[in-house]
């Protein structure tokens, strides 16, 4: 790889940092404190359980935020930036299991360096094209938008679809994390039921690599199933 974890955490961290600087001028960051309340608490425990399977990511300055968009949308960056967009909060309307299958899917991307990988290929890209067509070309998930962000490799790559090899890994790790902090595996199914519903309005994340949502589903039941002994264990009180 290119691009090493430090590195794609460095720079994840200076792109989110101008987000939310952004995001605040523009009245669009956390704008709803109970919203942003349940979105952090349900992703402390699952952050917890990612620093148990990936002990050096304790040193990730992890930060948990809500932008106010249209988008169904959400993405941890590298080193532990997350962001969930109101648009995914009011349009799939998750329970909290559901919202915990989001954050451990966007932060198992997170801890299985994913973001790193695209950040290489980005990077290549870059020499022959220049970022700015680059960032054209991968243009309709306009993440700028939300919140004026600049075409750094970092956004960019973040714009970037993950492989089907890379969604069923964060699949398979998300679910996990969610289950040993307590979150009910089988919400990983209903949650993308309302995902293909909501359909073409769905983030970047859920677009385009999923061109059999029949065979993900029935993956996510395969291993929903084999993780119900650990939730009945860690299972939260109602
Ligand atoms: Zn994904």
């Amino acid at each position: 790889m290119l691009v090493n974890d430090n590195e794609a955490a460095q720079s994840s961290a200076q792109a989110y940092n101008q987000l939310l600087l952004n995001a605040e001028r523009q009245r669009v960051l956390d704008a709803d404190p109970a919203m942003l309340n349940r979105v952090q608490s349900i992703a402390q425990p699952l952050i917890g359980q990612a620093i148990a399977l990936r002990p050096e990511t304790r040193n990730w300055q992890w930060e948990v935020h809500v932008l106010k968009s249209d988008e169904v949308n959400a993405w941890c960056m590298a080193g532990g930036k997350i962001a969930v967009y109101t648009g995914l909060i009011q349009k799939i309307r998750p329970t909290d299991d559901e919202l915990a299958q989001v954050l451990g899917h966007e932060i198992a991307h997170a801890l299985l360096s994913h973001q790193a990988e695209k950040m290489s290929r980005v990077q290549v890209q870059k020499l022959g094209l220049g970022l700015g067509v680059l960032a054209g070309a991968v243009a309709g998930y306009d993440l700028g938008g939300v919140a004026g962000l600049a075409d750094t490799v970092a956004t960019v790559s973040l714009q970037l679809p993950n492989s089907r090899k890379a969604e069923s890994e964060a699949d398979s790790v998300g679910i996990e994390l969610a289950a040993k902090a307590g979150y009910n595996p089988y919400a990983a199914i209903s949650l993308w039921e309302k995902m293909i519903k909501v359909g073409g309005s769905g983030g970047p994340d859920w677009l385009s690599t999923h061109p059999n949502p029949e065979q993900r589903l029935q993956s996510m039941r395969a291993k929903a199933q084999q993780l119900m002994p650990v939730y009945q264990t860690n299972r939260r009180a109602p």
